[in-house]
């Protein structure tokens, strides 16, 4: 079997169309395929799926489902923004679209208050995250990852997404210029993240886009606490997070591999519900 639940396409800001994808992910040797764009956001943006779009992203959904039945199973997702003030009722959302499971992400960080500025972690320019973190955080990288970590925490006890995105991406454009992840600060904040995530039974995506995309040196999270998740049993899936259909695959046995070196032993898919299997029943194409 092979596993993917976090995949866009062009309903959001993903280049190719959800059903480029599916092709790309039987070609792929995929037996389970979860579409995951980017949820309806309050606030005009380019990246997410537009609310009037939803009943369409579902009909294409379901006939992609139909038309390649025997071919791979495929899930209908979203990968949801937990926002403070903005967006924070994610799961009835999720309720409401009829969705198999729902990815909970932040990639916009920012305290409770009536502000509705952000600071983006994501995309591809660091000016934008250091522009960020001076408007919103006036610099002070400890109260905006702080802010972040707090966030996730937060929207994972009010929301129960059944996938945590990538958890520790607010390291991406750091590329240690303004911390350090050994510092014992951060330690404590991915410690306390992990606490929860325990606490509700999250699985917890390993995220291979930022080695594909040659934007970040290591997986989402970190090997350091894959390592940290694997001893302490957090349920574990493979996600590419493909935004084009040649990156259906991308980094994915070699995330295989990673993770049974570090000694994981099974993984987790969706099929009426999560469920456990053993790691070597993975098999990439
Ligand atoms: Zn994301
Ligand atoms: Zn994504």
């Amino acid at each position: 079997m092979l596993t993917n639940y976090h995949s866009h396409s062009t309903f959001c800001d993903g280049k190719s169309t959800m059903e480029e994808m599916v092709i790309s992910a039987v070609e792929c040797g995929f037996t389970h395929w979860g579409v995951s764009s980017h949820a309806p956001f309050p606030i005009s943006n380019d990246f997410a799926l537009k609310e009037e779009d939803i009943p369409a992203y579902k009909r294409e959904f379901l006939r992609l489902k139909d038309k390649y039945a025997d071919k791979i199973k495929l899930y209908i997702g979203l990968e949801m923004d937990f926002v403070p003030d903005i967006c924070e009722d994610i799961r009835h959302k999720a309720v409401d679209y009829g969705l198999d499971y729902f990815i909970g992400s932040v990639h916009q960080v920012k305290e409770h208050n009536n502000s509705l500025k952000t600071w983006f972690i994501d995309g591809g320019k660091s000016e934008k995250y250091d522009l960020g973190l001076k408007e919103v955080f006036d610099n002070d990288i400890k109260s905006g990852v702080t802010c972040f970590f707090n966030q996730q925490k937060e929207m994972i006890e009010h929301n129960r997404p059944d996938v945590l995105g990538h958890f520790d991406k607010v390291v991406m454009h750091n590329k240690d210029r303004y911390f350090l992840q050994s510092e014992k600060w951060y330690e404590d904040l991915v410690l306390s993240l992990i606490d929860t995530v325990a606490k509700c039974g999250t699985v917890v995506e390993i995220n291979t886009r930022g080695l594909y995309k040659q934007r970040h040196n290591d997986y989402y999270p970190s090997t350091f606490w894959i390592k940290y998740l694997i001893e302490h049993n957090i349920p574990l899936t493979v996600s590419t997070d493909c935004h084009k259909a040649d990156e259906a695959g991308a980094y994915y046995k070699e995330a295989l591999r990673h993770l049974k070196e570090l000694n994981c032993k099974e993984l987790y898919y969706f099929e009426q519900g999560w469920h456990a299997e053993d790691i070597n029943a993975f098999v990439t194409k």
